[in-house]
C-alpha cells in the first residue's frame, strides 16, 4: 500500500517536472517569437528607410548636377561677358580713331577747297598776274595754246586732290557707320548675356535653396535609419541573449524536402515581377501535400500564418540559428514544440505570396539571411 501511493508521488512529481519542463519552453519559445516578429518587422521598416534614403540621395545628386551644369553655363557666360566687353572697347576706340582721321580729313578737304577757291579766283581776277591775263595777254595763237594747257592743268590737278580727298572722306564715313552698327550688335549682345547670367544667378539660388532642404531631410532620413538599425541590433540582442544559453544543434542540417531536390530560385538578388528584390532563402519546387522536414532538431519559436511566407515555421537550432519553412499547406507542429531532425513538420503548398507550389526554405543566423547551401547537404 506504501509502496503503491510512493509510486503514485513518484508519478505525479514526474508529471510536474515535465509540465515545469514545458511551461518555460512555450514562454521561452513565445518571447523569442514576438522578439523574431519585431525584428522582422524592423527589418522591414529598415529595408523602406533606406529605400526612401536612396531615393533622397538621388534627388539631392540629381540637383546637384544641375547646380554644377549652371556654374558652368555662368562660367561660360561670364567668359563671353568679358569677350564682348573687350570688342565693345576696342570698336570705341576704333571709333574714336575713325572720328579724329574724319575731322583730319574734313580740315583738309576744307583747306583745298579754300585752295582751289583762291585760285579760282585768281584765275577770273582781272588785271596783271591773273590767269586770264595771262591767257588773254599771250602773244601769239601757239603762246595762248600752251598758257591754256597749263591752266587747265592747274585746275584738273586740283579738283582731282578734291575728288581723292572725297573718297577718302567717304570711305572713313562708312567705316564710322560700320564700327558704329557693329558696337549697337555687340551692346545688344551683352545685355543679352547680362540677362542671361542674371536668369542664372537667381535659379542657382533657388535650386541651392532647394537642395538645402533635400540634404536636411536626408540627414533626417538617415538618422531614423540609424534609430531603426539600433533597435534592430537591440532585438538582435534580446534574441541572442534568449537563445544564448543553447548551443547549435549541431551537424550539417538535412534536406527540408522529401520529394525533391530541385531549385527553383536560389538565394541572393533576383528580379520576380519585374521587381529587383533579394531572395531571403532558396525555393525548392515540389508536389503539393508532400514532406517538409525539420532540418534539424531544436523548438518550434512560430508556426502560424503571414501574408508573405503562408503557413510558416520557424525553428531555433540553438547558437543563433534558426530555419524557416514558408508557403505550406498544412502545419504539422505548434509554437513551443521540440522537434527532432528529419521530423515531418509540414506539408509542401502555395500560400502566401507564392506562384505555385514550393518551399521557401530560409537560414538565419543571429537574424541576418545566410545562403542556405551553406548549412544543408543537398
Ligand atoms: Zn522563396
Amino acid at each position: 500500500m506504501k509502496q503503491k501511493l510512493f509510486k503514485r508521488i513518484i508519478c505525479l512529481f514526474m508529471a510536474l517536472c515535465v509540465c515545469a519542463a514545458a511551461v518555460p519552453s512555450r514562454a521561452f519559445a513565445s518571447q523569442l517569437d514576438k522578439a523574431q516578429s519585431n525584428l522582422d518587422q524592423k527589418n522591414q521598416e529598415i529595408k523602406n528607410q533606406q529605400s526612401q534614403v536612396n531615393e533622397t540621395k538621388n534627388q539631392s545628386s540629381a540637383l546637384q548636377a544641375e547646380i554644377n551644369s549652371m556654374e558652368r553655363q555662368i562660367y561660360s557666360k561670364n567668359v563671353e561677358l568679358n569677350r564682348l566687353n573687350k570688342e565693345i572697347n576696342k570698336t570705341k576706340e576704333e571709333i574714336t580713331e575713325v572720328l579724329a582721321q574724319i575731322e583730319v580729313k574734313e580740315a583738309e578737304i576744307a583747306e583745298q577747297n579754300s585752295a582751289l577757291s583762291a585760285r579760282l579766283r585768281a584765275m577770273y581776277k582781272n588785271g596783271s598776274g591773273g590767269l586770264l591775263t595771262v591767257l588773254f595777254g599771250s602773244s601769239s595763237m601757239s603762246s595762248f595754246m600752251t598758257n591754256m594747257d597749263m591752266v587747265q592743268r592747274i585746275y584738273s590737278a586740283d579738283a582731282d586732290m578734291l575728288a581723292g580727298m572725297q573718297a577718302q572722306y567717304d570711305e572713313l564715313e562708312g567705316s564710322r557707320k560700320r564700327l558704329q552698327a557693329l558696337k549697337e550688335t555687340l551692346l545688344t549682345q551683352q545685355a543679352n548675356a547680362e540677362a542671361k547670367r542674371v536668369q542664372l544667378e537667381t535659379d542657382i539660388v533657388g535650386l541651392s535653396e532647394k537642395k538645402r532642404e533635400v540634404d536636411k531631410s536626408l540627414a533626417e532620413q538617415q538618422d531614423q535609419l540609424k534609430q531603426l538599425k539600433a533597435e534592430a541590433d537591440a532585438l538582435t540582442a534580446t534574441i541572442r541573449k534568449l537563445q544564448g544559453d543553447k548551443s547549435y544543434a549541431g551537424g550539417t542540417m538535412l534536406w527540408p524536402s522529401a520529394a525533391s531536390r530541385y531549385i527553383s530560385s536560389p538565394f541572393g538578388n533576383r528580379v520576380l515581377f519585374g521587381v529587383k528584390e533579394f531572395h531571403t532563402g532558396i525555393d525548392i519546387a515540389a508536389a503539393a501535400g508532400t514532406n517538409i522536414l525539420a532540418a534539424n532538431s531544436g523548438t518550434v519559436i512560430k508556426a502560424g500564418y503571414n501574408n508573405s511566407y503562408g503557413y510558416m515555421i520557424m525553428i531555433d537550432h540553438g547558437g543563433g540559428i534558426v530555419t524557416l519553412y514558408a508557403h505550406s499547406s498544412k502545419l504539422l507542429v505548434s509554437t513551443g514544440d521540440v522537434v527532432a531532425r528529419g521530423q515531418v513538420i509540414a506539408l509542401i503548398g502555395s500560400t502566401g505570396r507564392s506562384t505555385g507550389p514550393h518551399l521557401h526554405f530560409e537560414v538565419r543566423v543571429n537574424g541576418a539571411y545566410q545562403n542556405p547551401l551553406n548549412y544543408v547537404s543537398r
